[in-house]
């Protein structure tokens, strides 16, 4: 038991969680160097051990680690449609998430494509209720073609695991569909050139819940330009879909400060997905 209590006092310390003292062993090496911030350790999901329930000899049923403290759902941001013209005839005519990959693949819709390895369509469970939307690939996604594989992709990996929600589950995707150069924000006309297939992916899997990912995504579903500060802890609404922002999981590697915070909207996101 004490050290499981002692791993999740670890855990609210590495998540940004207020500081708790304790005495003895236990306390000492929850503030010692060995629980520095590891950009992963957002991933690690446990159960609180449970306490007897009051005036019984019963433990009370341990509540998951993701609803322990969870924020309640914030209220409503923006509301977004999109107008039909910004499909276009082609997209429609894309009757598929399989038709939106094969001509992601074998096309070039602006100039990031020639200097692709490959195309990086969306990836993941047709049937999704979750859909996350990142900026653009990188250079593992653009040597592997799928995207969320590289550094970013492992922690995004944990936190999918800390809110309990399997990868395989959800639908993984970006704004632009090639790797910028050196890793570079994409430009408004590359952006405008494939949010297109965004757009179609987002209209074929219709998932209950989205997840923007830093503000690239965020301003570029919700076409503004507002700062990640102005744009989280607000649902908005895409075509009626609930969708929350976040930070990118690549700045959470750059800055650890920032994984209590994106701890927060994914739980969020979690109970949006369980009302
Ligand atoms: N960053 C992104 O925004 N997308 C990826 O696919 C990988 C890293």
């Amino acid at each position: 038991m004490a050290d499981l209590w002692r791993r999740y006092l670890e855990q609210q310390i590495e998540l940004g969680g207020a500081e708790v003292v304790v005495s003895g062993a236990a306390g000492r090496r929850a503030s010692g160097a060995e629980t520095a911030h590891s950009p992963i350790s957002i991933a690690e999901s446990t159960v609180l051990p449970s306490r007897p329930a009051e005036g019984t000899n019963r433990p009370a049923a341990p509540l998951p680690r993701w609803q322990q403290g969870a924020p309640p759902i914030p209220g409503s941001g923006m509301a977004i449609e999109t107008p039909s013209h910004v499909l276009g005839d082609e997209m429609v005519a894309l009757r598929s998430l399989d038709e939106i990959a094969e001509r992601i693949r074998t096309t070039y819709c602006c100039t990031l494509c020639p200097t692709r390895i490959n195309g990086v369509p969306g990836h993941g469970n047709p049937d999704a209720r979750l859909v996350l939307i990142g900026e653009g690939p990188g250079a593992s996604e653009d040597a592997q073609g799928k995207p969320f594989v590289g550094q970013a992709g492992n922690l995004l990996n944990g936190i999918l695991e800390a809110i309990e929600v399997p990868r395989d589950s959800v639908y993984i995707t970006n704004i632009v569909k090639c790797r910028p150069p050196q890793n570079r924000k994409p430009l408004p006309d590359e952006i405008a050139a494939c949010i297109p297939y965004l757009h179609r992916e987002l209209e074929i899997i219709r998932p209950k819940v989205i997840l923007a990912l830093g503000s690239t995504a965020a301003e570029a579903l919700l076409g503004v330009r507002k700062s990640l500060g102005e744009l989280r802890n607000k649902v908005h609404t895409y075509n009626g879909i609930p969708l929350v922002v976040t930070y990118h999981p690549a700045a959470l590697l750059r800055n650890p400060n920032w994984k209590k915070p994106t701890w927060d909207d994914v739980r969020i996101v979690r109970q949006l997905l369980d009302r």
